[in-house]
């Protein structure tokens, strides 16, 4: 049974990530970060999302993987119309991240209904509380609208499509721009920063500690259709 280990820094932190052959299909990662273990199977055929929302399938282990300074301990392809396309480089540390900070529930999305006065929220919570202001300003929200659609930009839901004409014109916008890039002057985009979703697709996005983008749920999305 092969295993590697390797060290990996980020934002301080120090995981450490171990790297272990089940069998000739399946490789175990497992990041260890001062005890706090999270450990994920990818196996052939398991399809993902990469940092830049390319949709993969898992075509083999890398039997080189394990004098790998990078950690590509896994080949994949990516999924064209056409079926499996070009072959693409993906880290296992990149992908265990991946999931570890989206399903790392700990941090619950609020939606903006649930959001009621400030000054009663944590130091995270008021974060949100910023965001989602700018997802209700009206005059952008409008604006998106007015430019996309009240259609989800990801699922391609209309809520007027399925609940008729009361739900003519609903939809949810989500603020794409990093909190990190906003200063005080500040002003919302519509068009570059704002994008409608409907509420199944703004819930996932948000599930994690940092929200996907829409390029990943697009692609998850996509894979879904193809499977189904
Ligand atoms: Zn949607
Ligand atoms: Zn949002």
């Amino acid at each position: 049974m092969l295993k590697w280990q390797r060290a990996k820094s980020k934002n301080g932190q120090k995981p450490l990530y171990t790297f272990e052959e089940i069998d000739g299909n399946t490789l175990r990662v497992i990041r260890d970060n001062k005890g706090e273990i999270f450990e994920r199977n990818f196996s052939i055929g398991h399809r993902f999302t990469t940092y830049n929302g390319l949709l993969v399938e898992m075509v083999s282990l890398n039997p080189n993987g394990g004098s790998s300074d990078s950690g590509y301990y896994l080949i994949v392809r990516e999924i064209t119309k056409n079926g499996l396309g070009r072959k693409t480089d993906v880290s296992a540390q990149n992908q265990i991240d991946i999931l570890y900070w989206n399903q790392n529930e700990s941090e619950e999305f609020i939606a903006p209904s649930e959001v009621q006065g400030a000054g009663v929220f944590i130091e995270g919570a008021v974060k949100k509380v910023l965001v989602n202001r700018y997802e209700r300003e009206p005059k952008a929200r409008k604006a998106c609208i007015d430019h996309f659609g009240a259609t989800c930009q990801i699922c391609h839901f209309n809520f007027s499509k399925v609940y008729g004409v009361y739900g003519e014109g609903f939809i949810e916008v989500h603020h794409v721009k990093p909190l990190s890039e906003i200063n005080d002057s500040y002003t919302v985009d519509p068009v570059e920063d704002l994008v409608p979703v409907c509420s199944n697709c703004h819930s996932i996005l948000h599930r994690g500690k940092t929200p996907l983008s829409v390029a990943q749920m697009q692609a998850m999305f996509a894979g879904v259709r193809k499977d189904a």
